[in-house]
């Protein structure tokens, strides 16, 4: 039944390796921007709500991503385990998930970080935003996005301490997610 938190800076591959992860283990990966995404496209109000800061690549208010992310890991689908991918991503969040999986009487197994530098996270990004041609991969965008990341997000691996896993991210895609399963194995 795992229970993992993947962290990673934008472009660091961790939508990916959760993805991979989510469908091998039968559990529901559960990430904010891919809810976020989705209710943009529908035009719900939590769409309008999110849609500027994501746009910009702004991190999306505390209040409003922990809202829901406790209701999704409420969710019966999420008793055999979860991926939290792109959340926490601050210091608040991580702070509300303490709460809501003590609550919950679900504790985290583990929490991943996928570490990888700063120009590769670039030119990966900027590749990507040639495939996959992401509203959020500009130059602009992406240089906001890392700005939250080592603002807000990059603190976190202080807070959780000696409870992370570090794990390079610069592999192959296999690679990466072969050393990822052995810490479950
Ligand atoms: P990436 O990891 O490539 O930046 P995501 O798909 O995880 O992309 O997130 C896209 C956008 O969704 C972010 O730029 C941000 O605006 C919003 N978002 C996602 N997760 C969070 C979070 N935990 N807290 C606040 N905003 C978030």
């Amino acid at each position: 039944m795992p229970r993992l938190i993947l962290m990673g800076p934008p472009g660091s591959g961790k939508g990916t390796q959760g993805e991979i992860l989510a469908d091998s283990w039968q559990v529901p990966k559960i990430a904010p921007g891919d809810i976020f995404r989705s209710e943009i496209k529908q035009g719900t109000e939590l769409g309008l709500k999110v849609k500027s800061f994501s746009d910009s690549g702004r991190l999306v208010p505390d209040e409003v991503v922990i809202e829901v992310i406790a209701a999704r890991l409420k969710q019966p689908d999420t008793q055999v385990g979860w991926i939290l991918d792109g959340f926490p991503r601050t210091v608040a969040q991580a702070e509300a998930l303490d709460v809501l999986l003590a609550e919950l009487n679900q504790p985290y197994d583990s929490v991943i970080n996928l570490d990888v530098s700063e120009q590769f996270l670039i030119d990966r990004l900027k590749a990507r935003a040639i495939d996959q041609g992401r509203a959020d991969d500009t130059e602009e965008v992406i240089k906001n996005r890392l700005e939250e990341y080592n603002a807000k997000t990059r603190p976190l691996l202080e807070f959780y301490g000696e409870n992370v896993t570090q794990v390079d991210g610069t592999p192959s895609m296999p690679e990466v997610t072969e050393t990822i399963r052995k810490f479950f194995a």
